[in-house]
Parts: structure tokens; sequence; C-alpha cells
């Protein structure tokens, strides 16, 4: 079971509940308050964090949460050094037992060079960090454009059902800079009509899922690491 809220200015919280075992990560803690607040309400002990990547934004509350409960705190073996608290390392391809859930870390370098995705099929469900956002990516500020290709291409791999928790609420802006890049998509077209009425309704466009992303983000549509290169530095001076 999958609780999503929003914290910070445009980070999204999420809760990654097994009610057989009474586990429940947090992936990432953008706000430890909020993610406190949002176990409470549910009526969960918080027992694990996930971190993606160590941005400030995604390990903020590591310790505060860690002091608090004693949990475990799981992350990526490449960041193992900047990620505060951090107890179990995986690398990519490891698959890792969190009650009734099989989950799969997948190495996604390229915003950061550590960054991983956490892929757990029983829920068709992957957490992906800042590495894939909505109708974008994220930015490059250790990898190259070809490693985030890459890692995109991972994720792209995965069923089209697979649903798509991104950590930031960026679909509308990335909506723009993609209809600037590819104006006749009508999967686009209509995809951002359905953001523009979530976003005014105060809702979130998040999970978005594969099958959308391939037809509608021009960052998943790239061809080659190349063509990916030049659409990253042209939405960067959008
Ligand atoms: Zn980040
Ligand atoms: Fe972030």
């Amino acid at each position: 079971m999958i609780h999503i809220f929003p914290c910070l200015s445009d980070n999204y919280g999420f809760l990654l509940h097994d009610p057989i075992s009474r586990l429940t990560a947090s992936i990432d803690s953008p706000d430890a308050t909020e993610i406190d607040k949002q176990c409470t309400d549910h009526g969960y002990t918080l027992t694990h964090i996930f971190n993606t990547h160590h941005h400030f934004d995604h390990v903020g509350g590591n310790l505060e949460l860690k002091q608090k409960h004693g949990l475990t705190i799981i992350g990526p073996k490449d960041d193992e050094a900047r990620i505060p608290g951090i107890d179990v390392t995986y690398a990519d391809g490891d698959i890792f037992k969190f009650g009734q859930f099989d989950i799969h870390m997948i190495a996604t370098p390229g915003h950061t060079k550590g960054h991983c995705a956490y892929y757990i099929p029983k829920l068709a469900s992957a957490f992906v960090g800042d590495t894939l956002f909505a109708l974008g990516c994220g930015r490059l500020f250790e990898g190259s454009a070809a490693q985030m290709f890459d890692s995109i291409g991972k994720l792209r791999a995965l069923p089209d059902a697979t649903k798509i928790y991104c950590a930031h609420e960026y679909t509308l802006a990335n909506g723009a800079f993609a209809l600037s890049v590819d104006p006749h998509n009508e999967d686009l077209q209509a995809y951002m009509e359905t953001a523009k009425d979530l976003r005014a309704q105060g809702q979130a466009t998040i999970p978005t899922n594969i099958a959308r992303e391939k037809s509608a983000n021009p960052f998943v549509r790239a061809k080659n690491a190349l063509e990916f290169a030049t659409l990253r530095q042209a939405k960067d001076n959008f």
C-alpha cells in the first residue's frame, strides 16, 4: 500500500506499508515532521527509510526520524558516504525483502552519481526520485547525459503499467517544454489538459506510468544519448 503526500515546496513524500508484516518505509525523508504526521494518521510505525540519493530534500529528515524511531536506513552503495545514518546498502540489480514485497534496486546515475530507484513488481510501482519526472527528467548535477539516457532506458524497460512515483511536482513546467519540442503529439496535449485540471483542483499529477511517459515524455522518447543531451541542454535554458 502506497501513500503520497506533498512536502516542502514541491516535493512528494511517500509511505510504503505492508499490512501483513506491519513494516512501513518512507521513501526519502524530505520533511520529518510531515512524515511522522502521516504515519500517525494512518496508524503506522515507521520502520525504514529508502533513500534514492543524497540531496538534502531527500535525506534531510533521516537523522531526526532515525533518532525518534530507531529505524533502518537503506540506500545505494554508491552513495553510502553521503547519506546520513545509512545502515544497509544495495547495488544495481539487488533484490531485497520488505515484508511481502520483493524490492529491486535499480542504479540510475545521472542526476547524482549514486542515484537509485526502487521497483516493486507486486505493486507494479517504482519510486524514481529525481531521475524520471512526469513529462521530464532530473537535471544532470553529477553524471553525463549518456549515463542519464541509460538510466532512463532502464526505467523505460519496466512494464508499461508500472506506476512511476516521481519526487517532485514539476509536471506543468515540464509539459510546457515538452510541447515546445513536440507540439503535435496528441498524447502529450491530452496529458497536459488532464494535468492542468488536476493542479487546478490542488491534486497531484503523480504517479504517472511508463506507457504514458513513452508516448508523451520527450526525454523517454529520445532515440539516442546525443538527442537526449540536446534536449536536456535545451530544457536547462528553457
Ligand atoms: Zn535531487
Ligand atoms: Fe529533489
